[in-house]
């Protein structure tokens, strides 16, 4: 995925706060962040979309989950986070590789959908 901006950043061709790496997956500030931590975890290898992902990318759909609290609580969220993932036009997404944000701070993140 040469343009994608995500696999970019995997590459090492664009910068990033990068907070948590492995051999799955990566993890990095988000460049506008809506609370206090706010990071994005992404799988390396693209995936378009949850709505794209087939049962080989178990692994590293599940690596994501697991590696939340850890960095989560690293970037001062100890008391828990909220976990997003945005999936195609209808779910708000706009970078075409899978990512969860992982959003909190020291004060509740609040309602999960705009009412
Ligand atoms: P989405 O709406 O697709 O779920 O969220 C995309 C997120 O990616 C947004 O929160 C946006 O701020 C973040 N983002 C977009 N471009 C960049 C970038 O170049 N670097 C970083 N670190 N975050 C980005
Ligand atoms: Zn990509």
């Amino acid at each position: 995925m040469q343009d994608c901006l995500f696999c970019r950043i995997v590459r090492g061709e664009l910068p990033a706060a990068k907070v948590h790496e492995d051999e799955l997956v990566l993890a990095f500030k988000d460049i506008q962040p809506q609370r206090p931590v706010h990071v994005l975890v992404i799988p390396k290898k693209h995936i378009t979309s949850l709505a794209q992902a087939t049962e080989d990318d178990t692994e590293v759909l599940g690596r994501m989950l697991v590696v939340a609290n850890r960095i989560a609580v690293d970037q001062g969220s100890p008391d828990g986070f909220r976990s997003i993932i945005n999936t195609g036009s209808i779910g708000g997404q706009e970078v075409m590789h899978v990512h969860m944000h992982v959003v909190g701070g020291q004060e509740p993140v609040g309602p999960m959908l705009k009412r």
